[in-house]
């Protein structure tokens, strides 16, 4: 085991300590700070928001109505796009956090985390990475009466292992790498993963005229992105005021068919069990709102296969038997939560990274601990978590400091 950086400076925060500074991690800092809680909020990139900044692909816009993803206290500009563009959301965040004044302590990567009973605080250990190659690494401690979890359900990539990777000979890469298909024109191109951005992917590549071939293991709920001019978002929603979510679910399905037909025929097959938002909400498997791949896949210009059982120089053989060419990989698998690495001494998270207690009540744990942006509910989810924790925790400040000046 690696022996920890030597903590060579100790910080005492007054406030909240924050790790993270993507959309929780600024809306939950926005909010505190409207209430006159101030905070330290760190992050291991060098940019807020850095997973729209640094590991998604050019063309990507937001996948749900602007309304949708919108943080406390600030809308989008008005001349925004219904869905709009990630350099729009990265300019709306930058901005957000601007006006609300908060300013994260960049390359602070939290690798330690834990609560010292004793004293009753915090004690959060974290590593400058502004210089990764240097010999020397220098950590801070930084000591507090509260800590908000806001790393996020993206922290880190999802590699699956394969038989044979190591023979494939070409280039293998994760999608949070992808920028455009520039890189690839005229190659065959293997896309493991059929979720929102292996599809995207897939579409962007034959724009850029690769010829992509795209892995579906499992069976994917997708959905029409609009019906009728109506986001299926805004709808699903709408409906769930008046009607319990497994009759929504079934709306969504018949929505599916009649909109997109079957794509059984496609090699893309639907969950028999639960439907597109139960899925989401139990396991996190986002339903994939189609944006034109299914016409492509039609077209012939995405080629769909089965699971991949192993590879081999100049290609990969299918759990059917077959065996696909490729001159480069794009694994499009996904991410998970990185948590359960530094947040030491605690049960409140799972093995998976996610809060024990179920939604709506998984964003306060004990001693001072919370979580926001892992409800598996997109930028909504993160806005009502954020809003939930700042009001708590400013309680708690208030009774503190009157306590203090009394
Ligand atoms: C391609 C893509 C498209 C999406 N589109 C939408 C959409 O349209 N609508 C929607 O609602 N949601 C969407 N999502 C979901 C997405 O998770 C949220 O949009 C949002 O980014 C979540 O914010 P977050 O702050 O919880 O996590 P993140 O944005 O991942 O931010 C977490 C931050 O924590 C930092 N961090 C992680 N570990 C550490 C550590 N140990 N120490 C210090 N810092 C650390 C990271 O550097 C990062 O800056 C999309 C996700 C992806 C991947």
């Amino acid at each position: 085991m690696a022996t920890p950086t030597p903590v060579s400076r100790v910080v005492w925060v007054n406030g909240p300590i924050v790790v993270g500074a993507g959309p929780a991690g600024l809306s939950v800092a926005a909010c505190l700070r409207a209430r006159g809680v101030p905070c330290v909020v760190l992050d291991r990139a060098d940019c807020v928001a850095s997973l729209w900044q640094r590991r998604t692909y050019d063309r990507l816009r937001l996948h749900l109505p602007r309304g949708f993803c919108q943080l406390p206290g600030m809308p989008f500009p008005d001349h925004y796009p219904e869905y709009p563009t990630k350099r729009q959301f990265v300019d709306y965040l930058e901005a957000y956090a601007a006006r609300a004044g908060v300013q994260p302590r960049f390359n602070q990567a939290v690798t330690a985390a834990r609560y010292d009973g004793k004293a009753g605080l915090w004690r959060v250990r974290a590593v400058d990475v502004s210089e990764p190659e240097a010999k020397t690494q220098t950590a801070t401690e930084y000591i507090g009466r509260w800590l908000v979890v806001a790393t996020g359900e993206n922290a880190e990539r999802v590699v699956p292992d394969f038989d044979g990777a190591a023979d494939f000979g070409g280039p293998v890469s994760h999608v949070s790498e992808y920028k455009s298909g520039e890189a690839y024109s005229g190659k065959r191109v293997l896309v493991v993963g059929c979720g929102n951005s292996g599809m995207e992917v897939c579409l962007d590549l034959c724009d850029h005229n690769a010829l992509p071939s795209m892995v579906v293991r499992d069976s994917v709920h997708v959905l029409p992105r609009e019906v009728f001019g109506v986001a299926t978002f805004s709808v699903a929603v709408f409906l769930l005021r008046f009607l319990p979510l497994w009759l929504v679910d079934r709306v969504l399905v018949l929505l599916a068919w009649l909109f997109l037909g079957d794509l059984d025929k496609l090699g893309i097959r639907r969950p028999s069990g639960a439907g597109p938002l139960e899925l989401k909400n139990t396991r996190g498997r986002t339903p994939v709102l189609d944006i034109g791949a299914l016409a492509r896949i039609r077209s012939g210009d995405i080629r769909v296969v089965p699971g991949i059982k192993r590879f081999f120089r100049g290609g990969a053989e299918l759990v059917d038997g077959t065996r696909v060419a490729a001159d480069a990989v794009i694994l499009a698998t996904g991410y998970h939560s990185n948590v359960p690495q530094w947040l030491k001494g605690s049960d409140f998270f799972t093995q998976e990274g996610y809060p024990r207690v179920p939604f709506p009540d998984g964003w306060k744990g004990e001693s001072g601990l919370y979580s926001v942006g892992f409800t598996r509910r997109g930028l909504s989810g993160v806005s009502s978590d954020a809003v939930k924790v700042a009001q708590d925790i400013a309680m708690a400040w208030e009774q503190q400091t009157s306590t203090t000046t009394r």
